[in-house]
């Protein structure tokens, strides 16, 4: 499940049809942000998220306001 917008994420998903990475692939997510500090390697510090919410997310830090649209979840079987 995506910790940013908390629906379910498929781990099978990786490419879009046009060759870049879907933009609902599973992603690590820094809860605090590398560039902030956070570690991307400790464990309590990654959590799973849509590229897409990731992307979104951006710098932000946890409790700031993370905007989600809804886009029709596919399935991988239909790429
Ligand atoms: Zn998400």
């Amino acid at each position: 499940m995506c910790a940013l917008c908390r629906r379910p994420v498929d781990k099978a998903l990786r490419l879009a049809p046009d060759g870049r990475p879907h933009p609902l692939s599973p992603e690590v997510d820094e809860i605090i942000p590398v560039s902030r500090g956070g570690s991307p390697y400790e464990r309590a510090n990654v959590q799973l998220a849509h590229r897409r919410c990731n992307q979104r997310k951006g710098n932000r830090m946890p409790g700031d306001r993370v905007k989600t649209t809804r886009l029709p979840l596919p399935v991988s079987q239909q790429w």
